[in-house]
């Protein structure tokens, strides 16, 4: 279970919302009106996200792998990364 930093609230999924910049080319029809023509894949790459808390709707990340980090938090693994940075403070102050 994830902790939101914001609200710290016991969450289990982010509230997302995207942006996506659409371009392609544009022209002159038949009749002298502009033509656009809109290509979607050249830009797709370009989508940004915003990840928000589902409690508090605080904007909580705009990174992919930060949201996958979060969500794969828990407190076991808290207490073993807690461990295993005492262990390496200790080793650090042996040399
Ligand atoms: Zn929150």
């Amino acid at each position: 279970m994830a902790i939101c930093p914001k609200c710290k609230e016991e969450i289990n999924e982010l509230h997302f919302s995207k942006t996506k910049e659409i371009g392609g080319s544009v022209g002159l029809d038949s009749s002298n009106k502009l033509e656009f023509d809109e290509d979607y894949d050249i830009f797709e790459e370009q989508k940004s996200y915003t990840f928000r808390c589902p409690e508090c709707n605080e904007v909580l990340f705009k990174d992919y792998e930060e949201v996958e980090e979060f969500l794969k938090n828990n407190e076991l693994q808290q207490i073993v990364t807690e461990k295993i940075n005492q262990i390496k403070n200790k080793n650090a102050q042996g040399n």
